[in-house]
């Protein structure tokens, strides 16, 4: 579904990505693990058309995208979760949610999908009339994910879903994402969380400074000496 090859990507005289090569298939959970700076956000940047790379290839269901707009790409099916969430307060969680929906003029379906996330996530519809700005950090995370849904992505990205997160807020979160994917969506989840991001996929890459260090099944890393010793503690 997506294939990233030889991508870089530059910050002015700084290089972020160096050649990165990875793919999602369809159906999958990928996770990209790395420590701070590694350079996961600048590669979902890159795929959503945020920051232009530099060089190498994005494709997504056969199609370049590298040098598309953010909104042809969303119209393709990619929906971007942001770290640190970015709901916009002042607004309600309905009108959150139904940004997400903006590109869209079903609305016979965008009233479906709306109940569908409020079946997903209770709380929101409890708080459908409350400024998002008043919620908390767990529920500002479902927030997001809820307006990524709306735009009904075959491809889901999500940038650190459990920053700042309580443990038992992350544990929720990942069910939450697990539960989508089974449902049909791909995700394609960046996270310095690498125990969490692991146990729920399929395949994971390891970032280093820009580079794609070691690859294999979510299990594999997670049992892996080097993952052990870098990510958690082992
Ligand atoms: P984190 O987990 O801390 O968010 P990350 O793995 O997502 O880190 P990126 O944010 O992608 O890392 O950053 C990769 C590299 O690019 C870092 O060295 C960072 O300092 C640099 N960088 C990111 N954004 C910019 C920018 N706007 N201008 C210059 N350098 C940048």
């Amino acid at each position: 579904m997506l294939k990233v090859s030889d991508l870089s990507v530059h910050y002015g005289v700084i290089q972020a990505i160096n050649k990165i090569n990875f793919d999602v298939h369809e159906g999958e959970i990928v996770s990209l693990i790395g420590a701070n700076g590694a350079g996961k956000s600048t590669i979902l940047k890159a795929i959503t058309g945020l920051h232009r790379s530099s060089q190498g290839e994005i494709l997504f269901k056969n199609q370049a995208i590298q040098k598309a707009t953010t909104k042809k790409i969303v119209e393709a099916g990619i929906s971007l979760v942001p770290e640190g969430r970015h709901v916009f307060s002042g607004m309600t969680v309905l009108e959150n949610l139904e940004l997400g929906a903006y590109l869209r003029k079903d609305k016979a379906e965008i009233k479906k999908d709306l109940e569908h996330i409020y079946d997903r996530f209770p709380v929101l519809a409890e708080r459908k009339k409350q400024d998002t700005a008043t919620l908390s950090g767990g529920e500002q995370q479902m927030v997001a994910m809820g307006r990524a849904m709306m735009s009904r992505p075959k491809l889901l990205l999500l940038d650190e879903p459990s920053m700042g997160l309580a443990p038992i807020f992350i544990k929720e979160i990942f069910n939450i994402i697990e539960a989508i994917n089974q449902q049909g969506t791909t995700v394609l989840l960046i996270e310095q969380n690498a125990k969490a991001a692991l146990s729920i996929a399929d395949r994971g890459y390891v970032l280093e400074t820009g580079k794609v260090v070691l690859t294999g099944t979510g299990k594999e890393l997670l049992a892996s000496d080097e993952v052990q010793k870098a990510y958690l503690g082992g």
